[in-house]
């Protein structure tokens, strides 16, 4: 039997590869490609990350008016290109980090770098129901801004007590005919501004102290089963779209096995942004639990630049 070769198209070596193309990813290259290091960065399933899904952005400073989060993005890219910084298109499929110069394969093309920033970011966490998985882009949703649009004037419930949710369930109040928010304690978790929003919203319900046992529909969402946690109740509630917004997970699979993770995913860091592999930094909410916020990921992605300018010079200089 002939042997089978896995062929590569092609293997090209970098000073540096940044993977993610997010505030964190964005703003490393900024300063990475200033202090003149030829720089690459592999954009990911979404260029330009989780703000591409947020609609009005008020508190990333510069912008005196409310900015849409693709446009900020956009601004962001735009920028970047100007240095000269080569945008890599698709996903990183593996890596191999356990000898340099490391190895980043994104689908038959190979790339090999002497540093990597890390800013893969986060996705929308599921709640883990079949019925979420199997109604998926048939009225599940985690993406208000994007999917809201389908759903003017009909019955939409939100799933989450955070920022995101109650943002959502703001956006939606916009489009859909009724918001009910299902949230599993009796307050929200969101910030005081955002709640104070949310509670002006005539359109917008609240199911507190209520979990989603269930999505209703075969093959679209006809509803939700809902479980009220205080009294035990169980009852159907009938919309045609669910929004889940219960927090996010970070996108480090592929790094398992190459880079040390937190019990939850996180990349373990030191020295802000030092992974445990040295000539690998991690910066962005692929790192950061606590403030997963546009501003501290465009700061971390600045640390993490200087770190791997320093880092870079070390090593020409040994
Ligand atoms: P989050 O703050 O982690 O909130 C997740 C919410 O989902 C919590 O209310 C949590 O309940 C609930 N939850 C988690 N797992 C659940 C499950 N399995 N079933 C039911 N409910 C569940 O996440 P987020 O709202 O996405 O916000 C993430 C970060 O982004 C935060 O730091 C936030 O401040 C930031 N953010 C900021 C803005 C803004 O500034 N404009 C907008 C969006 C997000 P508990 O409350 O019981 O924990």
């Amino acid at each position: 039997m002939p042997l089978k070769l896995k062929i590569l198209e092609s293997v090209q070596l970098s000073k540096l590869i940044i993977l993610g193309s997010g505030p964190a990813g964005l703003a490393a290259a900024i300063y990475t490609t200033r202090a003149g290091v030829e720089t690459k960065i592999v954009e990911g399933p979404t260029p330009g990350g989780q703000l591409m899904f947020t609609s009005e952005v008020e508190n990333y400073p510069g912008f005196p008016e409310p900015i849409m989060g693709p446009e900020l993005m956009s601004l962001m890219r735009r920028q970047v290109e100007r240095l000269g910084v080569e945008f890599i298109p698709g996903n990183v499929t593996s890596v191999n980090f356990t000898k340099r110069p490391f190895e980043i394969n994104v689908g038959k093309t190979a790339y090999k770098a002497d540093s990597v920033i890390v800013a893969t970011g986060a996705s929308a966490k599921q709640l883990g129901l079949e019925s979420e998985r199997r109604l998926r882009g048939k009225g599940v949703s985690y993406c208000a801004t994007c999917d809201g649009f389908f759903f003017k004037d009909k019955n939409v419930v939100v799933v989450g007590g955070g920022d995101t949710a109650a943002e959502d369930a703001i956006y939606l109040s916009n489009v859909a005919k009724s918001v009910v928010l299902i949230h599993r304690r009796d307050r929200l978790r969101a910030t005081k501004v955002i709640q104070d929003r949310i509670f002006k919203k005539g359109k917008i319900s609240f199911f507190w102290s209520s979990i989603v046992e269930g999505i209703l529909g075969e093959k679209k969402v006809e509803g939700v089963k809902i479980k009220e946690l205080k009294t035990g109740r169980v009852y159907e509630y009938r919309c045609d779209g669910v929004f889940i917004a219960v927090g996010y997970a970070p996108n480090t699979e592929i790094f398992r096995g190459q880079l040390d993770l937190d019990e939850a995913g996180y990349i373990r860091v030191h020295d802000a942004t030092r992974t445990n592999r040295k000539g690998i930094f991690a910066a962005g909410d692929v790192v950061d639990r606590v403030y997963r916020q546009a501003i501290t990921a465009a700061g971390q992605g600045c640390q993490a630049a200087m770190e791997t300018v320093r880092y870079l010079e070390y090593q020409e200089a040994k």
